[in-house]
């Protein structure tokens, strides 16, 4: 089953250096300097198979506590599983992965990679490395705002596509969050005079009015051109901002997830105590990310990025933020 490579291939690692684990890569520290763990990085970028073939950079962004770590242990699954129908698992297995750290999770500002890069074969016929990220922040005053914006801005330069994971609903804080950290982008633009967004996902969580605008990727589309319309004068901007930044925009909408999974703490990620609904569209979230077809080389004014070109581009974006 695909949970049984997933475990082998973790056993594997743990024989040479060590089990595949999220690795904290970018930290924001309290007195809000960036700190960049360039040997960690570089040990990932770096490896043999992976430094010199073309890069997927898959980043997934949002606040704390919005169920990030729990879909990206789906996206691991998947990774894992080489694609394969039942990439989804057995009823009763437990979720590993990001989530794997449970109570002793600090929430950092910052950004961790999955230590283990994927191969994967395009039907084109070229194989590319697939980076998983997790960047996350917290918005809740105006220092830690502009620290998770810079955050962000540096997540959304590095990746090929960025999954903004929003709960509920677009807010109105959630745009201006956008247009910050878009701004911040711009800034690195205009001094390295490179353009580097690619796509950008909208992912709605607890989406609660599928009568309205259906789950899943149309209802979502349908959803956030109507959203982008109806606002203030002063946020149009953000509409226009976020066009002209990024090459593709889209937007899922995902159901609630269920009680279980929302308030027990002992819940531990087994699918038999997901609502189907969730489950349902996981099997079309999940792929329509991450199937081979799908996955969009990391590209910075139309030149194609290997791992070894990712490092340089991050060590160099960073020193944009650090003044
Ligand atoms: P992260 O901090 O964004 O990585 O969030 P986690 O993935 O650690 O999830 C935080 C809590 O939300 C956990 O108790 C999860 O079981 C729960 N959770 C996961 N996905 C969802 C979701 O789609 N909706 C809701 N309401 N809760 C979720
Ligand atoms: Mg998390």
């Amino acid at each position: 089953t695909p949970m049984d490579q997933f475990f082998t291939a973790m056993a594997d690692r743990g024989a040479t250096d060590g089990r595949a684990r999220p690795v904290q890569v970018l930290v924001v520290k309290d007195d809000h300097t960036f700190e960049l763990d360039e040997a960690a990085l570089s040990k990932i970028l770096l490896a043999e198979e992976v430094r010199d073939r073309e890069v997927v950079a898959i980043s997934v962004a949002g606040a704390f506590r919005k169920g990030k770590s729990f879909l990206m242990d789906f996206m691991l699954r998947y990774m894992y599983s080489q694609a394969s129908d039942k990439w989804l698992g057995d009823a009763d297995e437990p979720l590993m992965g990001f989530s794997w750290r449970g109570g002793s999770e600090r929430e950092t500002t910052g950004i961790q990679i999955w230590s283990e890069v994927f191969l994967v074969d395009k039907p084109d016929g070229s194989k590319v490395a697939v980076l998983l990220m997790d960047t996350q922040g917290t918005f809740d005053s105006q220092s830690t705002l502009r620290d998770s914006a810079t955050v962000f801005a540096l997540s959304t330069m590095i990746s090929s596509m960025q999954v903004y994971n929003i709960s509920q609903n677009v807010q109105e804080d959630d745009l201006q969050h956008l247009q910050l950290f878009t701004e911040y982008g711009r800034l690195a633009m205009e001094e390295t005079f490179l353009k580097p967004f690619q796509s950008m996902i909208f992912l709605v969580r607890d989406w609660s009015f599928p009568y309205e605008f259906p789950y899943g990727q149309e209802g979502g589309m349908k959803f956030l051109e109507k959203r982008l319309k109806n606002q203030h004068e002063e946020l149009q901007n953000v509409r226009k901002h976020i066009h002209s930044c990024f090459t593709n925009i889209s937007c899922f909408l995902m159901p609630h997830p269920g009680l279980k999974v929302a308030t027990n703490p002992h819940f531990d990620g087994r699918l038999k105590e997901i609502d189907q609904d969730f489950i349902n569209n996981l099997q079309v979230l999940v792929p329509w990310l991450l199937r081979p077809k799908n996955l969009d080389v990391k590209e910075i004014n139309g030149s194609k990025i290997t791992c070894r070109g990712l490092l340089e581009y991050f060590k160099a974006y960073i020193k944009i933020y650090q003044g």
